[in-house]
């Protein structure tokens, strides 16, 4: 008999419940840098000065609970704005379950702790610069945000689609 499929890969996300969504997210950071875009071409590109309220030794929110409050363009990801946003880093568990992949072995949902976050190469942790000390951000545009750690390779294949994703 094989054990049941854990919920990332059995459930849509929007079935998910609040607990296991939020526990999709690896705590890396990635998406608390601070991003440009193009005006002209549309064209995205990474920084690695982090949001003011990121700790940059930890990767951890300093105030999750009222980070919507305190910083207004914070993003709550949602299942419906998964679909819509362009950003998220190739790492992302949101990501990755949204294109029909499993978790890597480094997802603390996987590995039991958030410690292989920063071992695969993927936490922000010690990495960020932090907005005080950024000055432009133009002069932050870095590749490392939107590419997989060589530690994290390979991502694991895409296995299904979901039916909420598939379009
Ligand atoms: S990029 Fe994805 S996994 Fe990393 S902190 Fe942001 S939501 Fe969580």
């Amino acid at each position: 008999v094989s054990a049941p499929l854990p919920f990332w890969r059995s459930k849509t996300l929007d079935a998910m419940t609040p607990a296991e969504w939020e526990s999709l997210c690896d705590g890396c950071g990635r998406c608390c840098l601070h991003k440009l875009r193009d005006e002209d071409t549309g064209k995205l590109y990474f920084t690695e000065v982090a949001c003011r309220l990121l700790d940059t030794a930890t990767a951890r929110c300093g105030d999750y609970a009222n980070r919507a409050s305190r910083v207004p363009d914070c993003v709550q990801l949602t299942p419906g704005k998964l679909r819509d946003i362009d950003w998220l880093p190739p790492t992302c568990g949101y990501r990755l379950v949204a294109e029909g992949r499993d978790l890597p072995w480094w997802h603390p949902l996987i590995s039991g702790t958030r410690a292989t976050v920063a071992q695969a190469g993927v936490s922000v942790a010690g990495r960020a610069v932090r907005e005080r000390d950024a000055g432009d951000l133009e002069d932050h545009v870095a590749r490392w945000p939107g590419q997989v750690p060589r530690r994290a390779r390979p991502l694991p294949p895409i296995t299904h689609k979901k039916q909420d994703n598939a379009a």
